[in-house]
């Protein structure tokens, strides 16, 4: 038998048609599969990009994606179970707190987490810098440690949504990211091929997020909550500030050191805002608690220590050093350089690009540029100031982790660059955007 020719499928988006729904699951298999290769299947990702795919389409795309693959349920886990995704952000260090501080207020988290692409991280590459950390758990071992802890971070399983790991990585190597309906077909397999009671989504809008502008974020939004509709599954998604770094870190074990802070009460800001609010959501939703009340009761279990300790448990739990929760600076790997960013003079910080930020930090070795890439987890930047922050000249704004004084010293000058400063008061930007709530249960 001759193998299917994509090209009457590829013409059809190149010049603004819509494809019928099996024709776009049969190129998106027979990707999968091997029978079509890199070359066709870029194009017609280029031509999506820049054309578009309509609902139908986007969801027989996310249908492919899915069945290219096996799903995966944990069975009851004994409370109701919340993932929670980011569509990717610069310091975003929510998961690393949301999952331990949601299991200790009686949710489950069974969380499949992604690597760190591009200017932005990945908590997989977080967690692995906690010395004998594992984040490749099969099913059952998931399942039982969210029965027994509340909460499990894993990695995907070659097995697990296959069309979009591959595909994924095409697009990176062919500037196709940024298209909406990929991204929400992208994040949304991943989520419908694992079963949970609640999906909430985190899509981030500004500089450090893939999607530049609120209204980008926002159709991004929609199309991935009506990916959950169409799916039968409940997904609340915010739209959150990504014009700034969230957390001060900038890195891997330096991003796991500010969540056992932020985990231990010690540190206030956006980081711990955000991940109190998005568990405040998730309570809201699943046991109908009202926001305020979770709210509250959430930032209680970060200041009474009971977050940490489901925190300590699951990183024990999947092998890693529970001394992490007690003295993180004895346990994660450190450069060997560490060197102050002083800023040269005086202002109200009224911008920082935080893609920039992301970038220099990948090139210290935090990040990568091809999925396959090795990353250094001890490098990376820390950032202070906030947007609306008043510094003063001569200010120790942060500091740069570094293994060699060369790579400290570009990455200091691209933060410097990164920053800017301005004369008078500038408000301070709102964390959270916009939330589209669940359907009720
Ligand atoms: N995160 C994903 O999982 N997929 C994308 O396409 C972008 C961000």
């Amino acid at each position: 038998m001759s193998a299917w020719d994509p090209r009457a499928a590829i013409a059809a988006k190149r010049d603004g048609r819509s494809l019928p729904q099996d024709e776009v699951e049969r190129l998106v298999l027979a990707y999968a599969s091997g029978e079509v290769d890199d070359g066709p299947m870029a194009a017609f990702l280029m031509a999506v990009l820049l054309n578009g795919l309509d609902e139908g389409e986007t969801l027989a795309m996310t249908r492919a994606m899915i069945d290219s693959g096996d799903k995966v349920s944990f069975g009851d886990l004994g409370r109701p179970a919340v993932d929670k995704h980011s569509t990717g952000g610069v310091a975003d260090g929510v998961t690393l707190v949301f999952a331990p501080l949601a299991a200790a207020l009686g949710l489950a988290v069974a969380k499949l987490s992604g690597r760190g692409l591009g200017h932005t991280g990945g908590t997989l590459d977080k967690l692995e810098a906690i010395p004998g950390l594992s984040t490749d758990l099969e099913p059952a071992r998931i399942a039982r440690q969210v029965r027994e802890i509340g909460c499990a971070v894993a990695a995907q399983t070659p097995r697990l949504v296959p069309a979009d790991g591959a595909m994924y990585s095409l697009r990176d190597a062919t500037a196709t990211v940024p298209s909406i309906p990929l991204i929400a077909a992208s994040v949304m397999s991943k989520k419908l091929a694992v079963s949970s009671d609640l999906i909430v989504l985190d899509v981030k809008a500004g500089s450090g997020a893939f999607m530049k502008t609120r209204d980008a974020a926002g159709e991004l939004a929609d199309a991935c909550r009506e990916l959950a509709r169409g799916a039968g599954r409940r997904c609340g998604v915010a739209i959150t500030n990504m014009d700034q770094p969230l957390g001060d870190a900038v890195g891997n074990a330096l991003d796991v050191a500010e969540a056992v802070e932020v985990l231990r009460g010690t540190h206030r800001g956006d980081l711990r805002d955000l991940s109190v609010w998005f568990a405040a959501r998730a309570l809201e939703a699943t046991v109908e608690e009202s926001f305020e009340a979770a709210s509250a009761r959430a930032a209680r279990a970060l200041d009474d220590g009971s977050a940490l300790e489901r925190f300590g448990r699951m990183i024990q739990a999947q092998g890693g050093d529970p001394r992490v929760v007690d003295d993180p600076s004895a346990v994660l790997p450190r450069a060997p350089l560490v060197r102050p960013v002083v800023v040269p003079r005086g202002g109200t910080v009224t911008a920082i690009d935080a893609e920039d930020i992301g970038l220099a930090a990948g090139a210290l070795g935090a990040g990568r540029i091809r999925k396959a890439d090795p990353i250094d987890p001890a490098v990376g930047i820390v950032i202070r100031p906030k947007i609306g922050d008043q510094v003063e000249t001569g200010d120790e704004i942060g500091e740069v982790h570094a293994r060699t004084e060369d790579a400290a010293e570009g990455a200091i000058r691209r933060t410097l660059a990164a920053l800017s400063l301005g004369e008078g008061p500038t408000p301070r930007p709102e964390l959270v955007l916009g939330w589209r709530e669940p359907p009720p249960a």
